[in-house]
């Protein structure tokens, strides 16, 4: 029978006809789309793929551990709206991604997540495979959106499936599957070429209805107190001259949440970063732009917002189930915060009441005050450095170099750099984010450095750069422009507990006494340097940042300057029984 199918093909043969396979339909699938860069760490089934993506022109970055290279791919989303793609090996590579994919996904970072996974038939008896996992019923509900391709000739639309679930309204986490003999099933290479499918238009438009606009304006307009609050939607958004036109046409008060800083520079007069718990507090009508009231914006109620009900929330966002999570929403505008924001602007037309006078003077006043209190402390040149002194540093070089971008991650390294650094260009400040997670920070600088070609100056608290810092070596590999500056306190939090019992083991939360991340860069060729004084410290980082080569600055920072949790110890729970 088989001989007898074989002698009726017509003459040619399938070794005639020209072939493709599925690497190289995932790779013509993603070039199709414009997709220049892969990040992930190579292995079974997907070695071959990244290297034949290189071949392609693909750039491909490898990473030491598939987190970094996920972080690294949703920071590129957030940069670019174009989705990220990490990739990854199956069951213990695809579970190190997919921290990063449920993070970006949490974050609205738009990512896809392409791992390699084992031979369905023996995963789904449960037979005992290589790396067995039923990785797609793992993923799924940790992101927006899961796919499992089969066969060659679907490969097409499963890359336009996952991109379209990416970018689109939300944007979010996407997890791919790639089963190791999907890659090599081979098809013709013509009928494979018309299986793909360039994506058109991935993030339509959405357009806010007429009714809502007006409504926002009307509740905007009679306010007394007003504030419109920017969050890292609308630095993502990337519509950043409406913004600043609806923000100074107005003339209401604006505060950026932490990855929406430089939208509008800090230093804007308007800015009222400086006076937070004042707006927050007194504000009579609170428009949020690409920002949510989660847990960082204390879910818009309680002590931090004052009386609720001199309270008005307006929100303008792309997910219509977004509003009224928290609270009541009394004008949601949903669409895309371009289009929102321009149909306000032209709602607005010329004519604009100026907000009360008596308002705009409080939150000035508020402001310098705060200001001027904090002042001192960040020009001391003391030895051994608080984090003031050595971020007051930092805030200067960043002045200097505003299109530089600041990564930065750790517990008081993050909640003092994030008020202490101001912020003069939109995107310039990736961070921790929604979660608050540690672990971000190499995976982000190289992402960022790769994207953008910019200087990245990562500020790392010990801790946290101890997520990541292995990445150290892909930042040397790859000769990327990126000074980390490690906030050596010596421990979590404070580098100064003891163990309680008296043994000799350390306590939890410390690290070997005046360790030397420096040393750790110097290993793969890239430049360390120990600094114990503001003054070294900016010299350190200037010179890090005028030469571009890859340097770590090892901070020693005063070990008992730190507070338990940094700035969110109210979210630690502490025993208040201690047995004797
Ligand atoms: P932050 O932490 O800075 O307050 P969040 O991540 O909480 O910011 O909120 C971002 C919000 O922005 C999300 O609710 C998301 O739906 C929304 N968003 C993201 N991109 C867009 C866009 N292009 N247009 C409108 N809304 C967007
Ligand atoms: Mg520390």
């Amino acid at each position: 029978m088989a001989e007898a199918a074989v002698k009726t093909q017509p003459e040619t043969t399938a070794a005639e006809r020209e072939l493709t396979d599925g690497f190289h339909l995932v790779i013509d699938a993603l070039k199709l789309n414009g997709i220049q860069t892969i990040y992930g760490v190579p292995g079974i089934p997907i070695t071959d793929l990244g290297r034949m993506a290189q071949a392609a022109g693909i750039r491909v970055i490898s990473f030491r551990h598939e987190q970094n290279a996920g972080n690294a791919a949703a920071i590129a989303g957030f940069l670019t709206k174009k989705p990220g793609i990490c990739l990854t090996v199956s069951a213990p590579g695809f579970l190190n991604g997919l921290t990063a994919l449920a993070n970006a996904t949490t974050n609205c970072f738009p990512m896809i997540l392409i791992s390699g996974s084992s031979e369905r038939e023996v995963v789904d008896l449960q037979q005992g495979d290589y790396e067995e996992m039923d990785q797609l019923a793992i993923a799924k509900p940790l992101c927006k959106a899961a796919f499992r391709v089969l066969h060659a000739a679907d490969i097409g639309i499963g890359v336009a499936r996952a991109i379209r679930a990416a970018v689109s309204g939300r944007p979010g986490g996407v997890y791919l599957d790639l089963p190791a003999k999907l890659l090599s099933q081979v098809m013709d290479a013509e009928a494979g070429a018309k299986s793909l499918v360039k994506v058109i238009d991935p993030a339509p438009a959405q357009l806010p209805a007429p009714a809502a606009v007006k409504r926002a304006l009307d509740v905007l307009k009679n306010a007394r107190r007003p504030l419109i609050i920017l969050g890292k939607g609308a630095a993502y958004a990337q519509a950043d001259d409406q913004i600043r036109a609806l923000i100074e046409k107005t003339g209401v008060p604006f505060l950026p949440m932490s990855m929406a800083k430089g939208l509008l520079p800090d230093t804007h007069p308007q800015c009222a970063g400086a006076a937070r718990s004042t707006v927050l507090k007194d504000s009579d009508v609170v428009m949020l732009i690409g920002a949510r009231l989660n847990w960082l914006l204390s879910h818009g109620k309680g002590k931090t917002w004052g009386d609720p009900h001199s309270k008005k929330f307006i929100q303008i966002d792309i997910e219509p189930k977004e509003m009224d999570s928290n609270v009541a929403i009394v004008a949601p505008v949903v669409g895309d915060i371009g289009s929102c924001v321009s149909a306000l602007l032209d709602g607005i037309d010329g004519k604009w009441p100026a907000p009360p006078a008596d308002w705009v003077g409080t939150v000035k006043t508020k402001k310098e005050e705060n200001i001027a209190k904090m002042a001192p402390r960040l020009m001391n040149n003391s030895v051994p450095m608080d984090f003031h002194s050595a971020l007051g540093a930092l805030r200067a070089i960043v002045k200097e170099r505003p299109d530089a971008i600041l990564v930065n991650e750790g517990a008081n390294t993050l909640d003092l750099a994030r008020g202490i650094i101001d912020m003069y260009q939109p995107r310039k400040r990736l961070d921790v984010g929604t979660w608050g997670v540690m672990g971000i920070g190499m995976g982000f600088a190289v992402g960022a450095a790769i994207e953008t070609g910019k200087p990245v100056l990562a500020v790392e608290g010990d801790s946290a750069f101890g997520f990541s810092g292995m990445e150290i070596e892909t930042v040397c590999r790859y000769n990327l422009p990126v000074c980390t500056v490690v906030f050596n306190n010596n421990g979590i939090y404070r580098g100064t507990n003891v163990n309680p019992a008296g043994g000799s083991d350390p306590a939890p939360t410390v690290f070997v006494k005046d360790g030397r991340y420096d040393k750790m860069i110097e290993a793969f060729g890239g430049v360390g340097v120990n600094v114990t004084t503001p003054d070294e410290l900016s010299r350190a980082v200037n010179k890090a940042m005028d030469s571009g080569k890859p340097t770590l600055i090892n901070a020693m920072i005063d070990p008992a300057a730190g507070t338990e949790s940094g700035r969110i110890g109210n979210l630690n729970p502490q025993s208040v029984v201690r047995k004797k």
